[in-house]
C-alpha cells in the first residue's frame, strides 16, 4: 500500500517535524494515521467495534455484538428520523474526536480515516446503490467565514469509493442557524432548523437515492432536517455517513 515516496514522507515526518499525537501526545510516525498515533487507533477501534450499534441510527449499544444472538438492536431515539440509516466512522471519542475537530480547520483527511469511512459506508444497506452524495450544506455566510465545508470535503473521498456523483446544487441553506447550545432541548433544536434548507434543482433528486454526509451525528435534528427538506422535495430514501456519532445518554 504504501510506496517509496510515502515511506520517504513518513521517515521525514518523524524526524524531521515531529507530529504529536493530539490525544497522548506520544509522536505519530505514519501519515496514514492523520492527527493520531497508531497506538490510540488501536485502542478505539478495541473499545469500539467489539459493540452492537443500532441498525437504523447508528448509535453505539452497551451490549457486545456476540451477547446479541444474531438480534438486531434498536436504540428507540431515532424512530421519529426521516433518515433511512445513519453510520459512522467511530465513536465520538479521542482520536476520531480529534479528526473532527482537525478538519473543522484544515480540509484533509488521513486515509486511516478515508479507509474507516469505506468501512462504515459498507455498513449501510445496499451501499453500491446509492444514486448521489450530498454533503449537508452550510449557510454561504458560514462557509465563506470557514473558507471551505469540511462536510464537503468528506463527501469528495465518500464520491470515490460509492462509485457514484457529489451533489452540490440540489439541496442548499437557507437560514444561518443559531450554534446549537449543549442542554438545548430536541423540539427547541427543531425548531431553530425550520426551513434553514431548501430544494432548488428537484429534478436530481427526484426517486434518487440519496447518502448525505456530515462531520459529526449528535441528536440528528439537522440532518433530518435536511433529510425531510430532500423527501419533501421527492427523494426516495436519505441515508447520513458521518465520521463521529455522539453517544446519546437518556437524560
Ligand atoms: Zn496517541
Ligand atoms: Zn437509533
Amino acid at each position: 500500500m504504501f510506496n517509496l515516496i510515502d515511506r520517504l514522507c513518513d521517515i521525514t515526518l518523524a524526524t524531521v517535524y515531529p507530529f504529536a499525537c493530539r490525544v497522548c501526545d506520544q509522536p505519530v510516525t505514519s501519515r496514514f494515521d492523520g492527527v493520531g498515533c497508531d497506538r490510540c487507533w488501536r485502542e478505539l477501534t478495541e473499545r469500539w467495534a467489539p459493540l452492537a450499534l443500532c441498525e437504523k441510527c447508528g448509535m453505539q449499544s452497551d451490549r457486545r455484538v456476540e451477547e446479541m444472538s444474531g438480534e438486531q438492536w434498536f436504540c428507540r431515539r431515532c424512530e421519529h428520523l426521516h433518515l433511512s440509516t445513519a453510520r459512522a466512522a467511530g465513536p465520538h471519542e479521542g482520536v476520531i474526536r480529534e479528526s473532527v475537530l482537525w478538519l473543522k480547520r484544515h480540509p484533509r483527511i488521513g486515509r486511516r480515516l478515508q479507509a474507516r469511512l469505506e468501512e462504515a459506508w459498507r455498513t449501510l444497506p445496499d451501499p453500491a446503490g446509492f444514486d448521489a452524495v450530498i454533503p449537508i450544506p452550510l449557510h454561504p455566510l458560514r462557509e465563506a467565514a470557514r473558507t471551505f465545508n469540511q462536510a464537503e470535503v468528506i463527501g469528495r473521498i465518500v464520491t470515490d469509493f460509492a462509485d457514484c456523483r457529489l451533489d452540490l446544487t440540489s439541496l442548499i441553506r437557507v437560514r444561518a442557524t443559531a450554534r446549537h447550545r449543549l442542554g438545548m432541548g430536541y423540539a427547541e433544536r427543531v425548531r431553530s432548523l425550520k426551513g434553514a434548507f431548501r430544494v432548488v434543482a428537484p429534478r436530481l433528486i427526484e426517486n434518487r437515492r440519496l447518502l448525505m454526509i456530515d462531520d459529526v451525528l449528535t441528536t440528528g435534528s439537522t440532518a433530518d432536517e435536511a433529510a425531510r427538506t430532500l423527501l419533501e422535495g421527492g427523494a426516495r430514501e436519505v441515508a447520513l455517513l458521518t465520521i463521529s456519532r455522539v453517544r446519546m445518554v437518556r437524560p
